[in-house]
């Protein structure tokens, strides 16, 4: 199969949805890989680096679209909507329910949308969004530490401390995946961490991952209240599956923190867990200070570590990339009712039933 990588355009986008070791794993076994020029610097990776792994260096956008298969990161920008053909294969995040006219335009070209973020297996994991929680996790304490340091705004603590002086507590709400990397890094770094979950099921599993490092409590509205009081660091990391994110945090428990605490709320993408994130904040302007209290909000976390993030990114998606350009498209949607779950548009159409419901349109 003939597959086209272009760079990404969308602002502050520095991931390229395929690294050395994919085009080499894909040109192995006879498919073309043409690259975008350029395509791979915002992670990193030289053109030099894909040619010698058997990829073709195309110098325009044009040339990386032309093809049957086009990988991605990011849904595509207005801009390259004149790119679109009928029958393409458009496999990467798309996030239709909220882009409405990258929607029109994958239907009226009769583009196939295949959406890394509604692929799912059995169990009803979204195994193309796991990497980027797991990343945001970590990053979150990485950076809410950063924010405690007294230069930074905060009260001045070290998360660990040192022999004599009491550590940091960070408190983190939602033992999922950010939850659980957020808390190993937490761990890592020597502070007292205490975990809320609404499912006892998930505490027990984390009090066995965790070996007594950590402190699990259910979580309720008297639990939050008297953790985010003694928080300096505290992280949120709910979600309800399909839906927004329960307040849980109220502006009035916010001001009971200490002042120069910290609250990251990793969960602000599905409108976030904490009262007084009102609005979203960017790499470039990360934090704003409410009650005394910085507050970070920024909704595409991993953006800030992009080599990281198109590794890990990659290395879930290539294996359907493999298999999409090995058995095509009518073959693969046949065999495996994970990837059939990615399908979003086919034939001018919207096939997903959640993304028909967010777009308002016919199923
Ligand atoms: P997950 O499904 O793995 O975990 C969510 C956890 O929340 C579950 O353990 C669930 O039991 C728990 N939960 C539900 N209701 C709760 C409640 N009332 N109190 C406490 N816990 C509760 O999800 P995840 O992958 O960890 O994602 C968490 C959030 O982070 C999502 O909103 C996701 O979209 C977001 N996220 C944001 C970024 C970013 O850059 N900001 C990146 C990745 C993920």
């Amino acid at each position: 199969m003939k597959i086209g990588v272009p760079k990404e355009l969308k602002q502050s986008e520095n991931r390229v949805a395929l690294t050395p070791a994919g085009v080499m794993a894909l040109t192995n076994l006879g498919h073309q890989v043409n690259v975008e020029t350029n395509a791979g610097m915002g992670s990193g990776i030289g053109d030099d680096e894909y040619q010698k792994a058997g990829a073709i260096i195309v110098p325009t956008a044009k040339e990386a679209w032309d093809q049957e298969l086009i990988v991605k990161v990011k849904e595509p920008q207005k801009e390259e909507f004149v790119h679109f053909r009928e029958g393409q294969l458009l496999f990467t995040y798309l996030h239709l329910a909220a882009e409405q006219a990258v929607a029109d335009a994958l239907i009226a070209n009769k583009v196939t949308g295949i959406a890394y973020e509604t692929i799912q297996n059995r169990t009803g994991e979204l195994p193309l969004l796991t990497p980027m929680s797991e990343i945001a996790g970590r990053m979150s304490v990485q950076v809410g530490v950063h924010f405690l340091e007294k230069i930074h705004g905060g009260k001045g603590v070290l998360a660990g401390g040192v022999p004599g002086v009491e550590p940091a507590d960070i408190v983190i709400i939602g033992g999922g995946v950010v939850g659980t990397n957020a808390a190993k890094i937490a761990v890592g770094l020597g502070a007292n961490v205490t975990m809320l979950d609404i499912n006892i099921g998930r505490l027990r599993e984390l009090e066995d991952l965790f070996q007594g490092k950590i402190k699990t409590l259910a979580s309720n509205e008297y639990n939050i209240r008297t953790q985010v009081e003694r928080a300096d660091l505290l992280v949120g990391a709910v979600l309800i599956p399909g839906g927004k994110a329960p307040k849980l945090v109220t502006e009035e428990m916010i001001q009971t923190m200490g002042a120069g605490s910290v609250v990251v709320d990793v969960a602000v993408d599905q409108g976030g867990i904490i009262e007084t994130i009102d609005h979203i904040t960017t790499h470039d302007d990360p934090v704003y200070v409410k009650h005394g209290v910085t507050h970070y909000a920024v909704a595409n976390i991993p953006g800030a570590v992009p080599k990281t993030a198109t590794y890990a990114l990659t290395n879930v998606t290539l294996p359907y990339i493999l298999k999409l350009a090995n058995l095509g498209l009518d073959e693969l949607v046949k065999k495996d009712p994970a990837f059939t779950k990615g399908l979003n548009t086919y034939k001018g159409k919207i096939v997903h039933e959640a993304v028909a419901q967010g777009l308002d349109r016919k199923y």
